[in-house]
């Protein structure tokens, strides 16, 4: 059975989530960490996480994915913002540590102008600083639309990030469609030829979550603006080709739509449907 949900509201808490996804037919969901825009989390509500774990059990619920704040930037110039980035990284993680199947997603940042090269030394510098700290959770990086000086807008951008992590046993990454079509990946008339570039570069064995979303703009376009599926650029013969992928279809799906939980509901049966 696909295992496919949607970004979730984490403010109701993770039992109120994992109801929501249940009323709309998912059985994984994301989430934000904390308000998208950054600053502080609630306060760690064990008995919620304890009543979450349970319904999730009994409603087959797995694989959710925690994402971090967008604001983080793990290749900033100002090195305050790194260490707040490490920070929160480091906050969010220790957290998770109470949901033991969650996988915990970032942007890996913006170089600003001081060039890839630099980007990638301060995300690896970052990701080996967490690994000190032992975290059991399964870090993603997105794959992103290189926007202005969006770093992971290549197969080989990641490459080198994950290369330069000493131990990326718990390392993988997160295909977003509006991304990797955004930044000029062909998913809808090569999408095979596409997964065997990852597979080449990155290593399919590192592809642990897809971000469904369809493209309001055209291939390459560095956008990043998403569509609802089957309304954008990607288009509904591309979702239905790689929900049914071989390589693709064990992994958990994630909707980033603009949509309301009804719209999502929608797309989670017509997804299913195929
Ligand atoms: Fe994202
Ligand atoms: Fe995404
Ligand atoms: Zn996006």
């Amino acid at each position: 059975m696909l295992r496919i949900g949607c970004h979730l509201s984490s403010s109701k808490g993770f039992l109120a989530m994992g109801k929501e996804a249940v009323k709309i037919g998912a059985n994984t969901f994301q989430f934000f960490t904390r308000n998208p825009r950054g600053g502080n989390a609630k306060k760690l509500d064990l008995t919620d996480i304890e009543a979450y774990l349970k319904y999730a059990k009994e409603h087959g619920i797995a694989q959710i994915l925690a994402h971090a704040p967008y604001t983080l930037n793990a290749c900033a110039k100002d090195p305050g913002l790194r260490e707040f980035t490490y920070n929160t990284m480091c906050d969010d993680l220790s957290r998770l540590s109470h949901i033991p199947d969650a996988m915990y997603n970032f942007h890996p940042g913006s170089h600003v102008k001081q060039g890839a090269e630099m980007g990638i030394q301060y995300i690896s510098d970052m990701l080996n600083r967490i690994n000190g700290h032992g975290y059991a959770t399964c870090i993603l990086l997105e794959t992103m639309a290189g926007k202005g000086t969006e770093m992971g807008r290549s197969f080989e951008e990641l490459r080198s990030v994950i290369d330069r992590v000493e131990d990326s046993s718990r390392l993988g990454v997160c295909l977003d469609t509006c991304h990797v079509f955004d930044g000029g990946y062909d998913i809808v008339c090569h999408l095979e030829k596409v997964l065997a570039e990852f597979d080449a570069v990155i290593g399919l064995g590192r592809l642990k979550a897809v971000h469904l979303n369809d493209s309001k703009n055209d291939l390459g376009s560095h956008k990043d603006r998403h569509e609802k599926i089957g309304e954008g650029k990607i288009g509904l013969g591309a979702f239905h080709a790689i929900v049914s992928h071989p390589s693709l279809k064990p992994l958990p799906f994630f909707l980033e739509t603009p949509n309301g939980l009804d719209g999502y509901q929608r797309e989670i049966a017509l997804l299913r449907g195929f």
